[in-house]
């Protein structure tokens, strides 16, 4: 049973009040990036055929070829590769990496710590079968100064051996300020300006269409995200899209296939309706659960809570942190959302070993594709301070409803 107790009631709608203004700039976002979003579909002429399955080899599959060269001008990019068979987020960043760096090269994350799964990517930990530090790359940090890019600092690290930089955008299980476009171009023009050849990987995931323009905008080589996160709205039933310079992606499409096919194969097996579609429902998906996340920062605020980002505050991702400080609390808000979930309402999230995780994860995802977050899903690490990392929504309304009821189970 979907409750919502008074107080709730009156906590959303003081929120609520106080978001006016910041709900007018996300929707004038989602025109902006509406708009852009129709202009390519028109300028590519996408017509009924680009929906047509092929198998085998996959040749001549009109549908895939300007879906790439569609994700390609949205992102503001030379180029662009959308491919329903890489498996999720952490993959499409392995591509990117294995792509660019060889043996001796140094890997610099420029942004603190990678997102947890990338550390077994990297060789930072696991067992380092098939790792980046196993073919001989080398890797080196510079951590975040008080949640921010310390650019001094990057400057500083940056040597003759680093050949790119990893810069992530979103918080991911981080207590941190996500890197807007703008901070992300900084980064970029700092490490430019010591090392121009220096290849800049930005990883998007949870950034797309949260701002009017995407880091492949100022400057970086290769932008990396998931299609079960903000760009394929929904729809998309799995993938991930690299878009950049038309250099990289080519490296890109040679580790994802192999050299010499690189993007030319690859059946798509009817797969290109909902990525076509996911991209068209995307601007209003992420707006939706922008609007959502900073709901929940403003209920969750009200009723005590520390809240990653503010409510008000401008946004560059889709993620809602809140801190619990409880590890019961924390886990009883997580099964409340996936009680008032449309799917698998039923079930009952507990911690379990989630691979490529250090810690324990809870994941509350009562979603139409399995897991996708930018349907609403709230997760967090087993680990103090028991920090919720909230996100997604395909509609406002329905994720107003789960975060209210999520909110009310705290006061029983
Ligand atoms: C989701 C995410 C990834 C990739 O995770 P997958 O679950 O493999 O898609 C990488 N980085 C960040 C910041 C993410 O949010």
């Amino acid at each position: 049973m979907i409750t919502i107790d008074d107080k709730i009631v009156r906590l959303a709608a003081e929120a609520e009040a106080e978001l006016a203004e910041r709900f007018k700039a996300i929707d004038d976002t989602a025109f902006f990036n509406q708009k852009k979003v129709l202009q390519a579909f028109i300028d590519n002429r996408v017509g009924t055929a680009n929906f047509n399955p092929t198998t085998g080899y996959g040749y001549d599959d009109g549908g895939r070829e300007a879906l790439d060269r569609i994700y390609a001008q949205v992102f503001g990019a030379e180029a662009a590769l959308v491919r329903h068979n890489i498996v999720n987020g952490t993959h499409c960043l392995a591509i990117a990496l294995f792509a660019v760096l060889r043996p001796g090269d140094t890997l610099l994350a420029v942004t603190g710590k990678p997102y947890d799964t990338l550390e077994e990517v990297i060789g930072i930990s696991g067992g380092g079968i098939g790792s980046l530090r196993e073919f001989g790359v080398k890797y080196e940090q510079v951590d975040l100064l008080d949640g921010k890019p310390d650019i001094e600092a990057i400057k500083k690290a940056v040597h003759g051996g680093v050949k790119a930089v990893i810069i992530q955008r979103s918080k991911g299980y981080d207590w941190r300020d996500s890197v807007g476009v703008d901070g992300i171009g900084e980064i970029i023009a700092a490490v430019r300006q010591v090392k121009p050849d220096t290849v800049c990987i930005v990883d998007n995931c949870y950034g797309e269409f949260v701002e009017k323009t995407e880091p492949t905008q100022v400057d970086a080589d290769l932008v990396v995200g998931s299609l079960i996160k903000n760009p394929g709205g929904g729809l998309a039933q799995t993938g991930g899209y690299l878009a950049g310079k038309a250099k990289y992606v080519e490296m890109a499409a040679y580790r994802q296939t192999c050299p010499g096919i690189g993007a030319e194969c690859g059946a798509t097996l009817g797969q290109n309706r909902f990525m076509y579609q996911g991209l068209f429902m995307a601007p209003h998906a992420v707006a939706q659960a922008v609007k959502a996340a900073a709901l929940c920062g403003g209920i969750m605020e009200r009723l005590g809570y520390e809240v990653n980002p503010r409510p008000a505050d401008s946004r560059s991702d889709i993620i809602q942190a809140i801190k619990f400080g409880d590890k019961e609390k924390l886990i009883r808000f997580i099964q409340a959302i996936q009680s008032a979930s449309p799917v698998d309402s039923y079930a009952l999230p507990l911690p379990w070993d989630m691979p490529g995780y250090r810690h324990q994860v809870i994941m509350a995802a009562g979603t139409f594709v399995s897991g996708a977050s930018i349907e609403l899903s709230a997760d967090a690490p087993i680990k103090p301070p028991y920090v919720c990392f909230m996100q997604g929504g395909l509609t406002y309304e329905s994720a107003k409803i789960a975060v209210m009821h999520g909110a009310s189970e705290l006061l029983k």
